[in-house]
């Protein structure tokens, strides 16, 4: 298997392995590269998993946005930036070819920070829906209410849109 590279810094990715899916971190920005049913099956096995990855590692620079396009770590295909949830500041990577998903550091707990402050209205009616279905269970018991904000924002990054709005 080709060596797998980083889209920001260039540096090869390393392998981490959560619950037998290996997902392939950056040691230097802490970005991390899902495959393309990786997040999912993550998600079914433990969806509270995701801000533990993230907060495992810590970039050793500050963010940055490189001056060359970023790259798919598998097709070295350029990526194409989508906005998650339609609307947010918050920009994702996603590769057309391999289907996987590039993440900075913080984007995990900035998607959720989103989900939970949502100003429903402002938001596309697609969107909408999945927040108030989120927030009803927000009302409801914790445990329950943290398996339907990840069920919502996994399914969003699956459903992204193939061009930005
Ligand atoms: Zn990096
Ligand atoms: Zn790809």
């Amino acid at each position: 298997m080709r060596e797998r590279l980083c889209p920001v810094c260039g540096v090869s990715l390393v392998a981490q392995t959560y619950l037998g899916v290996t997902v392939d971190v950056c040691p230097t920005c802490a970005g991390i590269w899902f495959d393309a049913d990786e997040l999912n099956r993550l998600y079914q096995m433990d969806p509270l998993i995701f801000p533990t990855i993230e907060q495992r590692y810590q970039p050793v620079v500050e963010r940055y946005d490189p001056p060359w396009e970023r790259l798919c770590p598998v097709c070295r295909e350029p990526l194409y930036q989508y906005n998650y949830l339609y609307t947010s500041t918050i920009e994702l990577d996603g590769c057309d070819r391999c289907g996987g998903v590039w993440v900075d550091h913080g984007e995990l707990a900035k998607m959720e920070q989103v989900l939970r402050d949502a100003k429903v209205a402002e938001l596309p009616p697609e969107a909408r829906a999945q927040v108030e279905i989120a927030k009803a269970e927000f009302e409801h018991q914790e445990r329950m209410d943290k398996l339907e904000f990840w069920q919502g924002l996994f399914t969003f990054l699956r459903t992204r849109p193939r061009f930005p709005i």
